[in-house]
């Protein structure tokens, strides 16, 4: 037995004197961020969640982030943690590029640390830069003043849209998932992404779809008969998800 291994070792140094090549992979993985998916890139992912004090984020929407973000990080200890109430007076005084100076204040993260990927998210009512686009929530990539996430949920909007069983928490629930979503790379594989370029879900069942007409009359019976709504992944995106962490684990640093 131990001559056969030994035999096997050997044959094995003779016919893979080079390292094998590394398995294609399709070119929208790489649009994933290799600090939230690439294996051994880090081992934290820190979330700091803060808000308008008229609109505060639900436990349900906060406990639906840990279980994603540890499901799709895998190996990465995930912190959710509430950081700062701002006041709604200071909030309805910020327009434009006050908004940006109001998240740097407020935001309890000054600059980068190895090992770890930074998400801030802010509750707010609405859109403070638009009020005709992202009427629910937006995802953004932020450069300064270090690499990181800024989601936004537009909660004084969802409230709006809540009925019946349909509560604003399963709004939230819904939005933040999405968004957070979109930090991950959803959706870049073309075989079911919408050809926008927004990264929407053609799986009108999926919290990545587009809140659309077609998603909305899709999910309308359920919603009203249940108070449900999509608020995780398809079995699609999670596939791509874990394409881009083996393409990542696959490439090395
Ligand atoms: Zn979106
Ligand atoms: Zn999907």
């Amino acid at each position: 037995m131990r001559h056969a291994s030994a035999l096997l070792a050997a044959l094995c140094l003779c016919s893979c004197g080079a390292s094998p090549p590394a398995p294609a992979f399709p070119d929208w993985v790489w649009e994933s961020d290799p600090d939230l998916m690439a294996h051994g890139r880090g081992n934290r992912v820190d979330i700091e969640v803060d808000w308008v004090a008229s609109t505060p984020p639900d436990d349900l929407a906060l406990e639906a982030l840990a279980q994603v973000a540890m499901r799709e990080c895998p190996g990465r200890i995930v912190t959710v943690r509430l950081g700062t109430e701002i006041p709604d007076a200071r909030w309805k005084a910020s327009r434009g590029e006050a908004v940006d100076v109001l998240l740097d204040a407020v935001c309890g993260i000054r600059a980068e640390r190895p090992g770890t990927a930074f998400i801030h998210v802010l509750y707010c009512p609405s859109n403070p830069w638009k009020k005709d686009w992202a009427l629910n929530g937006l995802c953004r990539a932020v450069a300064d003043p270090f690499p990181h996430w800024q989601i936004f949920v537009f909660k004084g909007v969802l409230r709006s849209r809540a009925f019946l069983s349909l509560t604003p928490a399963k709004l939230d629930r819904s939005c933040l998932i999405h968004e957070f979503g979109h930090a991950l790379g959803l959706v870049a594989n073309p075989e079911h992404r919408f050809e926008d370029g927004g990264g929407h879900c053609t799986d009108t069942r999926c919290v990545m779809t587009k809140p659309k007409a077609q998603a909305i009359l899709d999910n309308a019976a359920e919603a009203i008969a249940t108070g449900e709504i999509p608020w995780d992944y398809c079995a699609r995106c999670r596939a791509d998800l874990e394409t881009a962490r083996n393409a990542w684990r696959s490439r090395p640093r």
